[in-house]
């Protein structure tokens, strides 16, 4: 409490210790138990709310409840608006919506579900935000619209992944429940990439190109099959004349955290996977990693020509015809153990 005003219990001026104390309460026929803050009287030993308190609790309670409900919190509504570098009031003007209605959000106002799901959506989504703004242009002030505009084509740039990602795990919803393609384990990409990263930075490896990493992943997911029952990422892989190649490749290697190099041979280009010096792994278990070490020592030397070879002869691709999907049944056969 500012040490001007009056204390409400002794009627003297003196600073105020803050207390906190767990208070429940019903909202909207919901019991919410939230945070509160008090000034504390030492003299009196009572505890008083001033103006500013009750306005923070009475958000703690409310954002309680929204929790409760599965709702964005106040700040986390202001958080969206200044990733986008939008006022409450143009923000407003991009979603249609009365033009105090981001305000009120941000404070006492419990926003309703279907209000909620769109600013879940903005958060997600940069390029619709994108999409909005440019069909606002003409309310908005230049300053502000270009300002949102390039906030918002930063955030669109970096959400790449983000699209990459739904676009992958959108090709792998129809082995969810097939454990004889993904090998009994849900596609997890944060595995995948902790897989390649694993590789690419093993003393045992090097000239990681695609077609040896690609047959590399396929090999520690059957050798985890054979000695586990499950593979270790979840990948789905196909049986190309080069042997195994798991769906969606193409958008895997394209995610931003996988480091790669253009390489030149002359006679065409190869995508070569290099270190970047990591030394944890926070998605791989000890299981998993001495599966890796043992195809990173058996593969991680050998040319691309090799371990086509070497998959040629496996059971695997011996019983699966160009273009299905290689099922696990057959990595008890594998040629590694
Ligand atoms: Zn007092």
């Amino acid at each position: 409490m500012d040490t001007n005003m009056i204390c409400p219990c002794c009627m003297e001026k003196h600073a105020t210790k803050i207390v906190h104390r767990k208070e429940s309460n019903i909202f909207k026929e919901l019991l919410v138990e939230y945070d509160a803050q008090y000034s504390y009287c030492e003299q009196t030993k009572e505890i008083f709310e001033d103006e500013n308190q009750i306005s923070v609790n009475d958000i703690s309670m409310k954002d309680a409840y929204r929790e409760k409900k599965g709702l964005l919190k106040s700040s986390q509504i202001s958080d969206i608006r200044s990733k986008y570098e939008i006022s409450q009031s143009d923000l407003c003007i991009l979603l249609g919506w009365g033009q105090k209605t981001i305000t009120r959000y941000e404070s006492h106002q419990v926003q309703d579900n279907a209000h909620d799901t769109i600013l879940r959506k903005l958060d997600s989504d940069p390029e619709w935000f994108i999409e909005l703004l440019n069909r606002s242009k003409d309310s908005l002030s230049p300053r502000a619209y270009s300002k949102c505009s390039s906030a918002a084509r930063i955030l669109f740039e970096k959400n790449h992944d983000n699209y990459l990602k739904s676009a992958i795990m959108s090709k792998y919803a129809r082995f969810i429940h097939d454990p004889d393609s993904n090998g009994n384990k849900e596609l997890s990409l944060g595995v995948v990439i902790d897989m390649i990263h694993y590789f690419a930075n093993s003393e045992e490896v090097n000239s990681l190109y695609l077609v040896k990493l690609l047959k590399m992943l396929w090999y520690a997911d059957s050798l985890s099959y054979k000695r586990y029952g499950h593979a270790i990422s979840g990948l789905v892989y196909r049986s190309l004349p080069m042997g195994a190649v798991p769906v969606a490749y193409e958008s895997i290697i394209d995610l931003s955290s996988i480091p790669s190099e253009m390489v030149d041979f002359g006679n065409g280009i190869g995508q070569r996977f290099i270190r970047n010096d990591y030394d944890s792994f926070p998605n791989l278990s000890r299981e998993d990693m001495e599966v890796l070490d043992v195809v990173a020592s058996r593969f991680g030397k050998t040319t691309t020509g090799t371990i086509i070879e070497t998959m040629h002869n496996e059971e695997s691709y011996k019983k699966t015809k160009n273009r299905e999907v290689i099922l696990y049944r057959y990595a008890n056969m594998l040629s590694l153990s």
